[in-house]
């Protein structure tokens, strides 16, 4: 290691969404503190984060069926679809406290209303989506949601997915005007520009190779240069590890005892894209249907359209797969050398109780496109093949550990995982993801900062001004938030006046 070593307040280790959420909000509330970025890549945004590498959906649980599960009673259990939903509204008040400050211009660049839909077929599922409608329905969160199970209605919303389709069963879906399609990727290196302005030092092609303490407690990185080979010493009061799929190997190499136990599980994703301008012009919607048996959360399919540089294309997916690799630019070790000591009997309890998930992950990556086709069909029932490419995304590395319902359990959502002092913290997990960047951030900053957050409080409200309230209890709250943070982010005036009334 070279003797060369830079000292400074904070380091953020990754140049995605969320090391640049973390940054934009610690530089508005300290903006004093030196930070540095360390990112491996090129440029920022180049894993998960990228446009092409996630589906873009503003996760808010406006037509994601997995978010609301039906009880053994046969009611619907809502309050996960209400907390993602609270979520979504804190990145956007985030987002439009940027825009409205002149921190970041031209919001369209990212954000686009896209309508969210649900779409279910066969009795069972029909029955399933009429009640989450009424368990939604009334609640100010989901305000402006319709419900229809007239194939002459549908046809109106989704004349591609209508087209041709053989109507044998009860067929049924929701819509809402107020969803959102997000180019996260556009978000990221956004971000990464005002950080940029505001003299963060940002070094690309800079891989951080080890995390230890120093014996005055800060944290001491090898940092790599990957086009020279060149080693150095960087050394920070704080440091986020907020390397997406890679940050599981620095939260080890860290040694904090929070960090072990813990194993990753990865699951890789591919879309099929359609950019036929004559075919994408015939669908405007984020539809979601139901998990096929035996699918993981994540692989949800879903016909979406997105918005990137201001050009529409069509995705649909995603296909979960299994790739050893825990970046999609990663190595073909992460998931062998990711197993420790502390974590070998948790990972070996993963292995055992997941084999039909793993055994279902590699039927997926051997599927055909002929076979991706089929269950595109079920979508779009006159598709063409040959209007449809596939794309490979980005990895996520499922969280196992072991908890209350047993050794090795594989879990879907997201953790921050930081030290007993708040001096290093680590994001795991992939899910809801970029859409909940800004609560997921404020809960890095309320774990590692205890000391500073009651000075920070007015100045977190300023920017956030539903923090630390309920919006479900304030439903006056969620109509003003809904249409303010519309009017900043340039959303349809159509979504901001059904906010209002
Ligand atoms: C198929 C798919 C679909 C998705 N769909 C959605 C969606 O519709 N809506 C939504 O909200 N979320 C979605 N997500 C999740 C979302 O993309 C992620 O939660 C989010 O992008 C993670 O951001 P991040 O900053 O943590 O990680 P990343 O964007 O992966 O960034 C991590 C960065 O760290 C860098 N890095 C890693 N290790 C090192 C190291 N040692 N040294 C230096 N740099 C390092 C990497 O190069 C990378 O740039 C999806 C994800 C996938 C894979």
């Amino acid at each position: 290691m070279s003797n060369r070593q830079t000292n400074t307040d904070v380091i953020l280790i990754g140049a995605g969404i969320m090391s640049a959420t973390l940054g934009s909000l610690l530089k508005e509330l300290m903006p004093d503190w030196n930070i540095t970025v360390l990112e491996r890549r090129a440029t920022a945004g180049e894993e998960s984060s990228n446009e092409w590498n996630n589906a873009g959906t503003g996760h808010s649980s406006l037509c994601e069926l997995n978010y609301t599960v039906e009880k053994p009673d046969g009611s619907i259990d809502i309050s996960k679809a209400i907390k993602v939903n609270e979520e979504y509204q804190v990145s956007r008040q985030f987002w439009s406290y940027l825009v409205n400050s002149n921190l970041i211009r031209n919001p369209q660049d990212f954000i686009v209303p896209v309508p969210h839909m649900s779409f279910v077929q066969g009795e069972q599922d029909v029955s399933f989506l009429r009640k989450r409608f009424k368990a939604l329905e009334h609640n100010p969160l989901f305000d402006g949601m319709e419900y229809s199970e007239d194939p002459a209605k549908l046809k109106e919303w989704i004349p591609l997915m209508m087209k041709d389709r053989n109507v044998n069963q009860p067929i049924a879906a929701t819509r809402i005007e107020s969803g959102t399609d997000v180019n996260f990727g556009a978000l990221t290196r956004i971000l990464f520009d005002h950080l940029k302005s505001e003299n963060v030092d940002i070094k690309f092609n800079h891989n951080v190779d080890d995390i230890k303490r120093a014996s005055d407690g800060t944290w001491e990185l090898k940092v790599r240069d990957v086009a020279s080979g060149k080693v150095e010493r960087q050394t920070a009061k704080f440091v986020f590890i907020g390397g997406g799929g890679g940050s599981l190997h620095l939260l080890q190499k860290s040694g904090i005892p929070e960090g072990k136990g813990i194993g990753g599980f990865p699951v890789s994703g591919l879309f099929m894209v359609c950019q036929n301008p004559e075919v994408v012009a015939q669908h405007r919607a984020k539809v979601y249907g139901q998990a096929p048996v035996g699918a993981p959360p994540m692989s949800v399919p879903h016909l979406d359209t997105r918005v990137i540089d201001k050009k529409e294309s069509l995705f649909f997916g995603p296909f979960a797969g299994f790739s050893p690799k825990f970046l999609k630019f990663g190595s073909m070790f992460d998931l062998s050398s990711s197993v420790k000591g502390h974590n070998l009997v948790t990972m070996m309890a993963a292995g055992v109780k997941n084999v039909s998930l793993t055994t279902y992950l590699i039927k997926q990556v051997m599927l055909s496109k002929e076979k991706r086709m089929e269950a595109l069909r079920e979508f779009v029932p006159n598709a063409n093949s040959e209007d449809w490419e596939l794309l490979v995304a980005g990895q996520r590395v499922q969280i196992i550990k072991d908890t209350a319902a047993g050794k090795g359990t594989l879990q879907f959502g997201t953790e921050v995982i930081s030290a007993a002092d708040g001096s290093i913290a680590a994001l795991l997990g992939a899910s809801p993801g970029a859409s909940t960047a800004v609560s997921v951030m404020l809960e890095v900053i309320k774990k590692c900062f205890p000391t500073h957050i009651n000075e920070w409080e007015p100045k977190i409200k300023e920017m956030i001004p539903s923090y630390g309230v309920s919006l479900l209890k304030n439903p006056e709250l969620i109509r003003q938030h809904q249409l303010s943070t519309a009017r900043a982010l340039g959303l349809s005036e159509k979504v901001s006046l059904q906010a209002s009334h």
